[in-house]
């Protein structure tokens, strides 16, 4: 997405920036939140409280999803490759990499490196939930928040390019078969199948009723293919 980016600032000396399209998401997220998440949750609360916790946990969930791109980038630092940028996007958020991974092992931990960030604060989350039983609104938050960086962690496992598993297989068939390209032909060519799979399924929950969720589940397998497909034409002409 290399349309006009709004900076946020610097982190580890990469630019951090929004997707204009970032809003629309932040916008339908909080209203989810503060109109379904919550009041389900908890009945006696106030209308403002309802939309402060909504946007506030649409916030944390945006910087846990920064947390996760760091993870990436950290290690991509590691090995020496630069990080182009951060944007957050409708999507979620895409760490933007400057160059191919030396070798297999690199290409397999800057891949896992932001799913395990995910985890790890689906776990911190997750402890930290009991302590606040007596504060509803954090207890809420926390709940949430361990749910969605759960979810964050295991989507991105998917093992179809451009999903982080994808990568991770990438790295493997890389390091069995040594070669690269091969390798990237495959999680791509695997990813176009998962991408059909949403796409698939978006279809059919739209034709079940379920018209938001189903557009929304199509809208990203229709992401995921355009980027495997990306993929594959660079690999094409590059041969
Ligand atoms: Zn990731």
């Amino acid at each position: 997405m290399a349309r006009q980016r709004i900076p946020l600032g610097r982190i580890l000396g990469i630019p951090v920036g929004l997707d204009p399209s970032w809003f629309l998401i932040f916008a339908l997220l909080t209203w989810m939140l503060a109109r379904s998440y919550y009041p389900d949750e908890f009945q006696n609360w106030s209308a403002a409280l309802y939309w402060f916790m909504g946007a506030l946990t649409a916030l944390l969930f945006f910087a846990s999803v920064l947390l996760h791109e760091l993870g990436h980038s950290v290690m991509a630092l590691y090995y020496h490759i630069r990080v182009r940028s951060i944007t957050l996007h409708i999507f979620g958020g895409i760490a933007e990499i400057g160059g191919e991974s030396p070798s297999a092992m690199a290409e397999f931990l800057i891949a896992i490196a932001g799913p395990l960030v995910s985890f790890a604060l689906a776990v911190i989350f997750y402890v930290l939930q009991p302590v606040f039983f007596t504060v509803q609104p954090l207890f809420g938050l926390f709940k949430y928040l361990a749910y969605i960086n759960l979810t964050l962690a295991l989507f991105n496992l998917v093992p179809g390019y451009p999903l982080d598993g994808g990568r991770v297989l990438r790295a493997v068939v890389w390091a069995v078969s040594g070669d690269m390209k091969r390798a990237t032909i495959i999680a791509a060519n695997i990813g176009r199948g998962f991408a059909f799979l949403f796409i698939s399924i978006g279809v059919w929950q739209i034709l079940s009723g379920n018209l938001g969720g189903g557009l929304w589940i199509a809208f990203i397998g229709w992401f995921l293919d355009n980027a495997a497909k990306a993929q594959l034409q660079h690999i094409a002409m590059e041969r």
